[in-house]
Formats: structure tokens, C-alpha cells, sequence
């Protein structure tokens, strides 16, 4: 039976494989593990399998499992939609989170990061060509809202991410990612020193990675299939 340590070999594995095939080092490329509605006790035996990088969702099923967790020193993500009123909680809370799209957003979340804390790793979520969410900014307008948000004086911009819809076809799964790609480089270009993208998912990591990913953000093929509906929880 596949256990959590297996799958996570497994997906160890192939990041490795699809560096390699890219001319990439698998070191350059880091594994998120998203636990979203799996419990506490699943994140754990991740942990002890060598995992330390983990991605939630909602922050009403995060906040008692970091405190069930808190032994263990993990580096949290938050990869979900922020309304207004939850920022704090995500701020006070977590290391990075990669859902960014809105200044009054980021604005919020600077505000409220915690003096004592490190700053805030931020990714700005873009909405890439045929994204199915409604989520994420439109291409031509992360120019300006990342000059915004790298001015923040809590936060560390840091890249961007963004979940295209799932196609059976490799082709248009590539040419998302691709797009991304090329958005970050023009960043970068505009003296931005970004150096993350967060894109792939259990679907579609391997092409992610061919095209540049540095974060892949993985749920299912580690802890199995989710079985209760996503925004519930
Ligand atoms: C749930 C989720 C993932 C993981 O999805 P899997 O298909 O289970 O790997 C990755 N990124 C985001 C933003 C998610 O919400």
C-alpha cells in the first residue's frame, strides 16, 4: 500500500527526473507539500519522512493544526483566496504566501506583520491564460502591481504563481507555464530580483518544471486523494 514516505519518494523522484531532463538541478526546485484537508497527524508522518515546506488553504483548518503541529518547526505557506478580513491570521501566521493579487492586500498584510517576525515572502498570483479561477491578476497588470508590492516595507516579493486549468493537453499545460515564465523574466528585467516561480501541481509538475518552476506545490499525489469538497473545510 502507497504510504505518505512512499509517495513522497516518489515525488522526490520525479522532480529529479524531470530536472535532469531539463538540464535543471533538483536542488533548484523546491516540494510544497499541500496538506489542505488532510489532518494533522498526515502532516506529521510527511515531517518524519524529511518534508519541512507545507501549503494550506483555509485558514479556519490551518490555525488549530499549526497549534497540534507547532513542535515541529515547519515553514508554512498559505496558497489560498484571502478576503479582506482574513488577512491577519495569515500574516501573524505563516512564512510565505503566494495568493497575493491585490495591493489592498498586500497593503493589509504588511501592516499587520507582527514587528518581531521576518518579513512576509510574498508571490503574486497571476491569472494565466485559461485559468478556470477567478483569482490571480491579469497579465498586464502585474507590471505595475508588483512595483507596488516590492515596496512594502514587510513583505519580500519574491515571484509569482498561478494554478492554470487542468488540460489533458501537455501542450497548452506548457505554454501557461511558459507564459508565466516569460512575465517573471520581464520582472526581473524591470530590476525586480525575483526568484520564485510557484507553479505544478500533481497534474502537471513535470511540465512545470520544464519550464522554469522553483516551487512546485504538491497535494494529492502525496497524501492521496482529498474527499471532502475544498472551501468547506
Ligand atoms: C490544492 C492546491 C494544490 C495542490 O493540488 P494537487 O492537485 O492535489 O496537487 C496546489 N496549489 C493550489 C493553489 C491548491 O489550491
Amino acid at each position: 500500500m502507497a504510504t505518505i514516505a512512499s509517495n513522497l519518494q516518489a515525488v522526490r523522484a520525479a522532480i529529479l527526473e524531470s530536472a535532469v531532463s531539463a538540464g535543471r538541478k533538483a536542488d533548484d526546485i523546491a516540494l510544497l507539500a499541500v496538506s489542505k484537508t488532510f489532518p494533522a497527524d498526515a502532516v506529521r508522518e510527511a515531517f518524519a519522512a524529511g518534508q519541512r515546506r507545507f501549503a494550506e488553504s483555509y485558514v479556519q483548518e490551518v490555525l488549530p493544526k499549526m497549534e497540534a503541529l507547532k513542535d515541529l518547526g515547519i515553514e508554512w505557506h498559505f496558497i489560498g483566496p484571502i478576503q479582506g478580513n482574513k488577512t491577519r491570521p495569515i500574516a501573524e501566521n505563516f512564512a510565505w504566501v503566494h495568493s497575493v493579487d491585490r495591493l489592498k492586500i498586500a497593503e493589509r498584510l504588511s501592516e499587520q506583520r507582527p514587528a518581531g517576525m521576518p518579513p512576509l515572502q510574498i508571490c503574486l498570483q497571476v491569472n494565466i491564460s485559461g485559468e478556470d479561477s477567478k483569482s490571480g491578476v491579469a497579465p498586464e497588470e502585474i507590471f505595475r502591481l508588483a512595483q507596488e508590492v516590492a515596496r512594502l516595507p514587510s513583505l519580500v516579493l519574491r515571484g509569482l504563481m498561478a494554478i492554470p486549468a487542468q488540460s489533458g493537453e501537455a501542450m497548452a499545460q506548457r505554454a501557461a507555464f511558459a507564459e508565466l515564465r516569460r512575465l517573471y523574466e520581464r520582472l526581473n528585467g524591470q530590476g525586480l530580483a525575483l526568484d520564485t516561480l510557484s507553479m505544478g501541481m500533481s497534474d502537471d509538475y513535470p511540465s512545470a518544471i520544464a519550464e522554469g518552476a522553483t516551487m512546485v506545490r504538491i497535494g494529492s499525489a502525496i497524501f492521496g486523494k482529498r474527499n471532502y469538497q475544498e472551501g468547506k473545510a
